[in-house]
């Protein structure tokens, strides 16, 4: 899987799955473009890339995906055009879990913060940096889904609506972008993970029972891979995908 020299932005990459991902991904030779809204930890994950190309380039966009808007998302369009001549893939991995509560207590202001990161946030990302991607010559999105994608399940909430949001929308992009343009769409379910998200989300699990963010690496390569530029499916499931990657 040739990941050198390619240019991927990742979102939420200050922590959890995006965190190892910009790593790892730039010990394979990519460009990793870290966007975070914490500068401090960006700064921290930039320390521990890989820079041991000399071509390779790496860069720091702090945004709050809450308060992305159209103004925002072209001012993150602009600092990736000039640094970069192409952009050869999203990874919409940020999101946040919530509160896990009845959806009659809810509060408002909560789900739209959820729906705003989660949903909102890869909608307009995705819908703005499309020029960038169709420099390079096989771009990618990929969203992030989740269990709670398939059914809804009390408490989950906020959340759970916005990952079914995400397939929509994942589908969408996917059938629109199939016959007018070279960018291939996937959602990824990554499945239960070690990370402070799950933590939150199932405090009385044993966190050491769960697979690593760093298992998830060959997943999110393959969606880069040859093999995946042919694919007629757009939705995995970590099981299924990762049995197909350690198969080829
Ligand atoms: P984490 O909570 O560990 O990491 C989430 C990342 O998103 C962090 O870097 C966080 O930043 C960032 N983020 C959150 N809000 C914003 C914001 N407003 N602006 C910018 N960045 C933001 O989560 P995971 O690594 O577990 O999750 C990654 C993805 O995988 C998510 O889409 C999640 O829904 C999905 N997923 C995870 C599963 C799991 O078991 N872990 C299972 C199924 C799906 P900060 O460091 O500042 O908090």
């Amino acid at each position: 899987m040739k990941i050198s020299n390619k240019t991927i932005l990742i979102t939420g990459a200050t922590d959890g799955i995006g965190k190892v991902l910009a790593i790892e991904f730039s010990k394979l030779g990519s460009n990793i473009i870290l966007l975070g809204r914490d500068a401090s930890k960006l700064d921290k994950v930039y320390d521990q890339l890989d820079q041991s190309n000399a071509s390779q380039k790496h860069l720091i966009l702090e945004a709050d995906l809450a308060l992305l808007n159209h103004e925002s998302a072209h001012e993150i369009l602009k600092a990736i055009t000039s640094e970069y001549n192409s952009l050869d893939g999203i990874i919409n991995n940020a999101a946040i879990l919530g509160t896990m509560t009845t959806l009659e207590d809810y509060e408002l202001s909560r789900w739209d913060e959820v729906l705003n990161i989660n949903l909102r946030a890869p909608f307009i990302l995705s819908k703005t940096l499309k020029p960038a991607l169709e420099n390079a010559s096989d771009p990618r999105i990929i969203f992030t889904s989740s269990g709670v994608a398939k059914i809804g399940r009390a408490f989950w909430g906020a959340y759970s609506v916005s990952k079914f949001g995400l397939k929509g929308l994942a589908e969408i992009f996917a059938n629109e972008l199939e016959s007018t343009s070279s960018i291939k769409v996937f959602n990824f379910d990554p499945g239960a993970t070690q990370t402070k998200m799950r933590a939150s989300a199932r405090p009385a699990e044993d966190p050491s029972s769960l697979k690593t963010p760093s298992e998830l690496v060959d997943c999110y390569l393959w969606f880069f891979s040859e093999e995946s530029s042919n694919s007629k499916k757009h939705y995995f499931e970590y099981d299924e995908l990762s049995r197909k990657v350690t198969s080829t």
